[in-house]
């Protein structure tokens, strides 16, 4: 079965953890942020190819060396990859062992997808917006109940020293006191890595 997918980018360094990665880009997502730098992952025309997951296995195949020497591998991103979990699934099945595999997530899917990609991930990179369900939903037309749940599966499971949790501020959206109250909640549930950055404001 075919993927869609926005682009594969190879050579990253120090954008996500050890090493030398490269980032596979999924199309689609459940969220409609205000200032997706993203927007082609959203649009029916913003697909760049369709690759079954042989075909993405074989295009990331030729840095192996590098995943290997460095100890990198590959990112799943988007667009949200955890819709792809299937794939993402079938690909960590065939790659090589040693490879470093993350995710780029903001979690906001059914636990299912979750639940089938957990075995492989080494690391979670998750944006989680805003705890505060008012601001998400004004910032990405959407609730965040699936992510409160998906983050309590991940602490059930003792999963939360693979988590970074990215805290934004979103401009016109939250303010420090925001951010500092989604960390205390977060911290609470015993996350303790936090990334913290501006989103930039875009129409
Ligand atoms: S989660 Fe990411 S890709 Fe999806 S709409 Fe928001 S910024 Fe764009």
């Amino acid at each position: 079965m075919k993927t869609p997918l926005i682009g594969i980018c190879r050579h990253r360094l120090a954008t996500d953890g050890e090493g030398v990665t490269t980032l596979v880009a999924f199309h689609g997502c459940p969220l409609r942020c205000k200032y997706c730098l993203n927007k082609q992952c959203l649009r029916a025309d913003g697909m760049w190819r369709e690759m079954d997951v042989q075909e993405i296995l074989n295009e990331v195949m030729v840095d192996n060396l590098y995943f290997q020497a460095t100890g990198g591998g590959v990112t799943f991103g988007g667009g949200e990859p955890l819709l792809r979990s299937d794939a993402i699934a079938r690909f960590c099945k065939l790659k090589p062992k040693g490879w470093h595999i993350s995710v780029e997530t903001s979690l906001n899917v059914n636990r299912r997808h979750l639940e089938e990609v957990a075995p492989y991930v080494d690391h979670y990179y998750i944006d989680i917006k805003d705890m505060n369900p008012d601001i998400y939903r004004r910032y990405t037309a959407a609730d965040n109940r699936h992510v409160s749940d998906n983050l309590r599966w991940l602490t059930t499971h003792g999963d939360t020293g693979k988590v970074t949790i990215r805290l934004p501020h979103i401009p016109d959206y939250n303010t420090k006191a925001d951010i500092a109250e989604s960390r205390k909640r977060l911290k609470a549930m015993g996350f303790v890595e936090f990334d913290y950055f501006d989103y930039i404001q875009r129409d």
